[in-house]
């Protein structure tokens, strides 16, 4: 175990220099609020260590668009110490927070090479929210989310894939079944998804296959709300469904989703009517839940949480009774602000200008101050809808325009702006999509990791150590073939994550979907080769 202490306390190790004798600041997550708050302390007299579980900083709004192969992971996610490597003061470390004891101000995390204590002296908590699948976890088994680049990229191969297959299937229910897409979720990042598979559909593929018309290809976007785009107001909700339908998606709303498997998912009308929807390829972009360690906050504070598990926080963004701990971004619960961006930037450099206050002796600032600089959503090329203020609401090419702007204006590195507006051009002007390359890992890690997970759960409780020898071998195997990397710990495992945790003790089933998914293109594995039957090419 490494022990991290600050200047006050005695050291036993340290791998971050101490001897500057400052105040410590520990932050969790490089996403935007975790980014922000460590710029915010760039001039600070102040150490600051970032702790985070990924080596980057993702730009979610644009995860959909490496998920339908218009941008690439490195665009909208770079590595967080080389965006940081001018601030001298700052200090990223990889690692998974799994405890902060906030009466001994400390924080362990967890890496491939053991446990660390970092000991702070202010802490800014940034970890984000998970997707929820509203108490259905088995569902992402089948429907992945949309939070983090393994998501993207699970789901650019699964989409890609389902072309894939409608091409090779000899039966027209079967392809009917591999070229259906169902995205759950009418909210900004479940249109931008139907909005894009759709596009796909209908302007970049439809030359490249030969036996299927994949113009022919469903995309159903499904919500439980009356409305796609709520939030939106009612002029832009309705202006995103008609253009979403122009472009060929079927929007069925008051549908909810009461199960998802391998072949399709289950709905419930409004009117108690239920129905199946065959499909092959779903998409999760319902529900969020925030980080589990708000709930750990909570408990040792005594700050209530919400139902998505934010943490209600002192007008400050302190945890109360505990000034030294700021929560922020779409972990905190104040005033019904909503989980964007904005929020999470805003409260980060908030935060970071409060340690200042107190450092240089000053009375505490004004309350947090959320200012709404407005929302957008793109439907597709061309067409957004925006909503600035209580006036402005527009829906055309002129809300598109406004989102490009604000995107790459946002994206992180100057090389990233150029190489997405490249990207866009060849996409939205033309019609390629230049990151389509899918591998067999990118879709299955997941589900291996799960099993692996969860064979490793069984064989903690089996009695006969032959058993369990022979089962770590067999875990450890599949661990390598899914290519755990310990560059990437990745978000912490949520609520409705496909696993392991909700099911310690269940054998995932052999995913005969996902062998079929990926045996038929990807970085085949040579000794599939030699396994499998000569397949005869189909006739068109
Ligand atoms: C697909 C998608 C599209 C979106 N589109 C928009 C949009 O168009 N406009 C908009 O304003 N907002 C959008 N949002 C919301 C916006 O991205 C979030 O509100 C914002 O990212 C919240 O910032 P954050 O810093 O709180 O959390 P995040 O950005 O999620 O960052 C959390 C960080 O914490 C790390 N972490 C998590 N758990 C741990 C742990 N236990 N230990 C260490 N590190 C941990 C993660 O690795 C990550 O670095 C979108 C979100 C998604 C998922």
């Amino acid at each position: 175990m490494t022990v991290e202490t600050p200047a006050s306390r005695p050291a036993t190790s340290s791998q971050v220099d101490r001897t500057s004798g400052r105040h410590r600041v520990v932050i969790i997550g490089s996403g935007f609020g975790g980014l922000w708050a460590t710029e915010g302390l760039k001039k600070a007299p102040v150490d600051v260590i970032m702790i985070s579980g990924t080596s980057h900083h993702l730009f979610q709004p644009l995860l959909y668009q490496v998920a339908t192969g218009v941008l690439s992971e490195g665009e909208v996610a770079p590595a967080t110490r080389e965006v940081l490597k001018k601030q001298k003061n700052a200090t990223v470390l990889l690692g998974r927070v799994t405890d902060i004891d906030i009466a001994g101000k400390t924080v362990t995390s967890v890496s491939p090479l053991g446990t660390t204590v970092t000991a702070y002296d202010s802490l800014i908590v940034a970890a984000g929210a998970g997707q929820s699948y509203f108490g259905n976890d088995q569902f992402s088994e089948w429907a992945p989310g949309m939070k983090s680049i393994d998501d993207a990229l699970e789901l650019r191969g699964r989409i890609f894939g389902c072309f894939e297959l409608a091409e090779l299937a000899e039966d027209p229910a079967e392809q009917e079944e591999w070229l259906t897409f169902v995205v759950v979720g009418a909210g900004p990042t479940g249109v931008e998804m139907a909005g894009q598979i759709s596009e796909l559909a209908h302007r970049t593929l439809p030359r490249e296959f030969r036996r299927i018309d994949t113009r022919k290809a469903k995309v159903i976007l499904l919500d439980a709300a009356p409305a796609v785009l709520g939030a939106f107001g009612d002029k832009l909700s309705n202006a995103a469904r008609q253009q979403l339908e122009s472009i060929g998606v079927d929007v069925e709303l008051n549908a909810k989703v009461v199960g998802v498997d391998n072949t399709g998912v289950d709905i419930i009308d409004a009117d108690g009517n239920e129905r199946r929807i065959r499909c092959r390829c779903k998409v999760w972009a319902a529900g969020v839940s925030a980080s589990p360690l708000g709930k750990q906050l909570a408990e040792q504070s005594g700050a209530e949480i919400d139902r998505a598990g934010r943490v209600n926080v002192n007008p400050d963004l302190t945890l109360p009774g505990h000034p030294e701990v700021f929560v922020v971004g779409d972990m905190m619960a104040l005033n019904n602000l909503p989980g964007v961006a904005q929020v999470a930037m805003q409260g980060g450099s908030y935060a970071a200008v409060q340690i200042v206050r107190r450092l240089r002796g000053e009375p505490p600032g004004e309350p947090f101050k959320y200012f709404d600089k407005g929302s957008m959503a793109t439907i597709s090329r061309f067409h957004a809808v925006a909503s600035v203020g209580k006036k402005v609401h527009l829906a055309g090419f002129f809300a598109w325009l406004m989102w490009l702007a604000v995107h790459v204006m946002y994206l992180i590195g100057f090389k990233n702006r150029l190489t997405t507006m490249l990207h866009w051009a060849v996409s939205f002007i033309f019609r390629g999509r230049s990151q389509r390359t899918t591998t067999r890992q990118q879709i299955v890690a997941r589900t291996l990791m799960a099993r692996l997970s969860a064979t490793e759960e069984a064989l903690k409780t089996q009695q006969n150590p032959d058993e369990i020898e022979s089962g770590e071998t067999a875990a450890a195997d599949v661990s390598g073939a899914a290519g755990d990397s310990a560059a990437d710990l990745g978000p912490e495992p949520v609520e409705g994550r496909a696993s392991t945790s909700s099911a310690p003790n269940r054998q995932p089933e052999t995913t005969d979907s996902v062998d079929e998914l990926t045996a038929a293109y990807g970085d085949e594995r040579p000794e599939d080769r030699d396994a499998a039957p000569a397949k005869q090419a189909p006739e068109s």
